[in-house]
């Protein structure tokens, strides 16, 4: 016996909503957010890596240092502080610490009142000793030179390993993602997260490898110059016409 042929469905079904987001209208006198991070788009995003080539062709790492080691303590250091202020106390640091194994064997509380002007100096002091004697028993004195390696000394977290492999050795391992760059790449909608790990892998997609160095340092050099955080100075930016930040000044 032959099948019945099935029913086709009909009737009054609502049709399925489509999934994309619909970009919410601009307010009068503002300029239009597109509903997915417009940093998705890569001539957008080229333009911008353009505009702070332009802006900052040579930016690079602020703080004060003659190797590795002493990046890395430097950037331990600066932690909740100021690059000026961690380069006056590092320069009688280093003369008086030279070296990982002077830094492992310290007294605690002499580099506690030394590291003090830079804040949290109690915390800072445990990183810097336990990242010294990371790296005096586990890596015969040297700052280990990959990602993984580094992350296990105390007191390192990427952002430290980023700027140390960056800056001291060159290794493209990963986008700084600091306070600058925190506020920058969601002002300029290249991210729409506000989790730091989850910032620098939005940025690690969007930004070319062989930029992700001078990326990082010209996205801070931007937010110390230029996009502060109370009040960025939007007239002096020429990133002006790729933003529409909420809180742009102009
Ligand atoms: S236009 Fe203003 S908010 Fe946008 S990146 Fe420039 S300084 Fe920052």
């Amino acid at each position: 016996m032959a099948a019945k042929p099935k029913k086709k469905k009909s009737g009054n079904r609502k049709p399925a909503r489509s999934k994309a987001k619909r970009a919410k209208p601009a307010k009068p006198g503002k300029a239009a957010r597109p509903a997915r991070a417009a940093g998705t788009d890569p001539q957008r995003v080229a333009a911008i890596l353009a505009k702070l080539d332009e802006a900052y062709p040579q930016a690079s790492c602020e703080l004060n240092h003659k190797n590795a080691f002493e990046l890395l303590i430097a950037t331990i250091l600066s932690a909740q502080c100021t690059d000026v202020r961690v380069n006056q106390v590092t320069q009688a640091l280093f003369k008086k610490y030279p070296d990982a194994k002077a830094f492992a064997y310290a007294n605690p509380g002499e580099l506690e009142q030394e590291i003090r002007p830079t804040g949290f100096f109690r915390n800072k002091t445990k990183s810097v000793m336990g990242a010294s004697k990371g790296i005096i028993e586990n890596f015969r004195g040297e700052v280990p030179r990959t990602m993984e390696e580094i992350l296990t000394l105390p007191g390192v977290a990427r952002k430290t390993a980023n700027v140390v492999l960056g800056t001291a050795y060159g290794i493209s391992s990963g986008i700084v993602v600091d306070t600058h760059v925190q506020r920058i790449a969601n002002r300029l909608d290249l991210t729409r997260n506000e989790d730091p790990k989850k910032i620098e892998q939005d940025l690690m997609q969007l930004i070319p490898k062989d930029k992700w160095i001078l990326f990082s340092h010209q996205i801070i050099w931007h937010g110390r110059r230029v996009c502060q955080a109370r009040k960025p100075k939007c007239v002096e930016c020429n990133l002006e016409l790729l933003c529409y930040a909420k809180d742009k000044t102009i």
